[in-house]
């Protein structure tokens, strides 16, 4: 790392360094690659690869990263082969909407601190198509975690409804990084479905089931919902009122919906 640049807790700075680990990312994009959308460059390890794969819009927060960045990619910039926008991007997502204005490719080593809410609103994007994101690895297990694992979650539930496909590509090592994280990182993979429709209530309706994930399914619901309502639409689904959150998939969980939604308690 250049030694003006001290790595930025706050803005979550683990810089990629590991040139084995920067080329398996950019060997497992799609052949047929969008346009790429990069959050966080920081010193522009991975966007130089980015950069020579496809044209590159960046996301970046840090003022003092900006002016290495600019000056790093002085030629792509010049050449428009490579845009950097200096802002929060949560904030960009508010304003815009969208990261791109076509079809984009997230690709990205992301500041763990907002990485879920980050592929959340990729999620909503429709310009978005697929997402390659590093982030923590037990963060990216629930992701992708599967009916009956204790990993399944709302997050697990909520991917699998808005995608064609979502796996862990590999696992990435404290020491690929300057800083090394205290934490074992993933490579997350996810190709998003072409029409994406989330029903912001049922996702507040999941909210409250995974609310103590361990408990009972039927205690979580029970806090917003009276007992014998519950009781019957467990009778009328045919399922056992020990389920644990974990233990029910995303078809139940939107038939037990639909019935909380048009019934009378
Ligand atoms: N891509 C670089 C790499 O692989 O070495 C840096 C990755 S580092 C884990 C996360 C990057 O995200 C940092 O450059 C940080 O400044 C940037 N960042 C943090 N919060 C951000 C935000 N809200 N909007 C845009 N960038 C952000």
């Amino acid at each position: 790392m250049k030694k003006s640049i001290i790595a930025k807790k706050k803005f979550g700075q683990n810089f990629l360094k590991d040139k084995n680990i920067l080329s398996m990312i950019i060997q497992s994009m799609p052949k047929n690659s969008n346009h790429i959308v990069e959050i966080g460059p920081g010193l522009g390890d991975l966007t130089e690869n980015l950069v020579k794969y496809k044209d590159t819009t960046a996301y970046e927060v840090d003022t003092d990263l900006i002016a290495v960045l600019k000056s790093k990619f002085a030629i792509e910039i010049e050449n428009k082969r490579f845009e950097l926008i200096h802002t929060d991007v949560l904030k960009a997502w508010d304003e815009k909407g969208s990261l791109y204005k076509s079809k984009y490719d997230l690709i990205a080593n992301l500041p763990y601190y907002i990485a879920t809410n980050i592929i959340l609103r990729a999620f909503e994007d429709i310009n978005c198509e697929n997402i390659i994101v590093m982030i923590q690895r037990e963060v990216a297990q629930k992701f992708t975690a599967k009916v009956n694992n204790k990993e399944y979650s709302s997050l697990s539930i909520i991917t699998e409804l808005v995608s064609k496909e979502a796996r862990i590509l590999f696992d990435v090592p404290p020491e690929s990084f300057d800083p090394p994280p205290k934490v074992v990182s993933s490579i997350l993979y996810i190709s998003k479905k072409e029409k994406v429709e989330l029903d912001k209530d049922f996702l507040k309706f999941l909210k409250v089931c995974f609310s103590q994930p361990r408990k009972k399914l039927f205690k979580n619901l029970s806090g917003l919902y009276k007992k014998e309502f519950l009781s019957n639409i467990y009778n009328e689904l045919n399922i056992k009122e020990t389920l644990r959150p974990h233990e029910v998939d995303v078809s139940l969980y939107s038939q037990m919906y639909t019935k909380v939604k048009n019934g009378k308690q």
